[in-house]
């Protein structure tokens, strides 16, 4: 049943693009986890920036919410409505018939793409143009994650020990807002300080405060040559060292990834992978380097190595493509095999680097004091002391580990969310992090610019 509303729409989008179909939309009202289900009266998948304003303009007059959705690859449950609204629920808006791709502008290297065009389609456009330029942020779900959903969710991923997170290549954004007014700086001047970074407000905003239509983003020389190797180490501790001495021996490090015995093992049953490295260790890092010369890259990775006295026996190193995908499907297969236990409680922190060690063994023992049958599995990036806790047994709505981890994150000086966002996941321990200072002046600007709250309720901000 299309109902008014979905009438309107059907003259804006077409008949093909609103969906009502129960069995079709359940993929759009489910999270990648399975741990976030929710209700929506229909899904809408505009595919114009004109298309969109319309959208807004019938869903605000309607009185109806919308949850905009890109890849729906979010991890705190932002990207689909909450439960129980049913018929009545609100509108879920996909953004990924925005396909626009301009052509790479090599003086600004920069290139504005539309906020549905995915990570990976992003990376081959930049790649194709052959003009030496590449985009910083990658991360494993790049084959369905959206430019609009990088930037709504600040996204970190594997490269960020190099080049930051999306804010850093985010040079301008086009957002819909709530009344159906259009801003738009896609013009990406290198200086321009004539006021507020709105780009920079959008950028982490989850789809709280508009719809992300397009963006303009800053690319990264394209390094042709790459040395990654997967070391054994005694424990989290000893990679943190070598981080550290990676970070200021090799400014070629572009990737510094930890994992632990009991997720490589899980991987490589998953997978049906042979172990990278024989023996077992208290922690494995992933390093990765990117340059111009294959030669001097391995060589500066290696004496750094040596000088923080990594067993070359428990080194394995990989430069051709195939070897380097092989090492890194260690890391990048964790989410799926994780996934493949059960729905988990993912749990994405970061913390001082010098509090990681500490933080390892005291995040274990803090959920096995709320649920002893819990299996817990910690990865992440060690670079940026951010750490991913899977917790799989407790039931998706049980949130006694979610709140032993977030206090004990807490106490620890960490962020609750290193780089997932807030989304409808963490909203209860919000405060742990930031100040009521900080939330009254989000609420402010939540209320100036959607003052009806009708984009993504329930995500990020607690109610006023
Ligand atoms: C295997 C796997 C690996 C991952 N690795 C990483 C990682 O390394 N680093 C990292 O940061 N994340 C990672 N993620 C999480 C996820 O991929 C990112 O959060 C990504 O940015 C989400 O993009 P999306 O298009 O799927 O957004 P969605 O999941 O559709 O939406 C996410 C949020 O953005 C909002 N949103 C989406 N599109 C728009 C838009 N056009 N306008 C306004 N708001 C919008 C939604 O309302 C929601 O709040 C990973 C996820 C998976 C499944």
């Amino acid at each position: 049943m299309l109902g008014t509303l979905g009438a309107a729409l059907v003259d804006i989008v077409g008949r093909e693009h609103v969906i009502t179909d129960a069995d079709v939309m359940a993929s759009y009202l489910v999270d990648w986890t399975g741990r976030w289900r929710g209700q929506a009266s229909l899904v809408v998948r505009p595919g114009s920036t004109a298309e969109v304003v319309a959208v807004v303009k019938t869903c605000a007059h309607a009185g109806v919410a919308m949850v905009p959705q890109g890849g729906n690859t979010g991890l705190v449950g932002g990207s689909v409505p909450a439960r129980g609204h049913g018929a009545a629920g609100p509108v879920v808006v996909s953004l990924v018939r925005l396909q626009r791709r301009d052509e790479v502008d090599v003086a600004a290297a920069q290139v504005t793409v539309g906020a549905g065009v995915t990570l990976a389609r992003l990376q081959g456009h930049v790649a194709d143009a052959h003009v030496g330029l590449a985009f910083g942020v990658d991360l494993g779900a790049r084959d369905s994650a959206t430019v609009g959903g990088l930037v709504a969710t600040n996204a970190g991923g594997i490269h960020f020990v190099r080049y930051g997170g999306m804010r850093q290549q985010v040079a301008g954004v086009e957002v819909v807002l709530a009344d159906g007014e259009v801003f738009s700086r896609l013009d990406g001047l290198a200086k321009d300080n004539s006021g507020y970074d709105l780009a920079g407000l959008m950028t982490g905003s989850e789809g709280t405060l508009g719809v992300i239509t397009a963006a303009r983003l800053r690319l990264v020389p394209d390094l042709p040559c790459r040395v990654t190797a997967l070391l054994g180490l005694a424990g989290t501790a000893a990679a943190i060292d070598v981080v550290v001495a990676l970070r200021r021996d090799v400014p070629a490090l572009e990737a510094a990834e930890i994992f632990y015995q009991e997720g490589l093992e899980l991987v490589c049953r998953h997978a049906r992978l042979a172990a990278p490295i024989a023996g077992r260790w208290g922690a494995y890092l992933l390093v990765e380097c990117a340059g111009t010369d294959a030669d001097s890259l391995a060589g500066a990775l290696f004496r750094c190595l040596t000088a923080a006295g990594v067993d070359e026996e428990a080194t394995a190193v990989a430069t051709e493509v195939a070897g380097r995908r092989q090492l890194w499907a260690f890391r990048e297969r964790h989410a799926e095999a994780i996934n493949n236990l059960g729905v988990p409680h993912k749990l994405d922190v970061s913390l001082p680097l010098g509090k990681l060690a500490a933080f390892v063994p005291a995040v274990h023992q803090a959920v096995a004091g709320v649920a002893p049958e819990a299996t817990t599995i910690v990865f992440g990036h060690a670079g940026d002391g951010n750490l991913h806790v899977n917790v799989v047994g407790p039931a998706p709505d049980d949130d006694g580990v979610d709140d032993a981890v977030f206090r004990l994150v807490a106490e620890l000086g960490g962020s609750i969310s290193a780089e997932h966002g807030i989304g409808r996941a963490k909203i209860g321990w919000l405060h742990l992090t930031r100040s009521a200072a900080d939330i009254a002046a989000m609420q402010a600007i939540k209320g100036a610019l959607d003052p009806h709250g009708q984009f993504n309720p329930g995500v990020l901000l607690p109610p006023v």
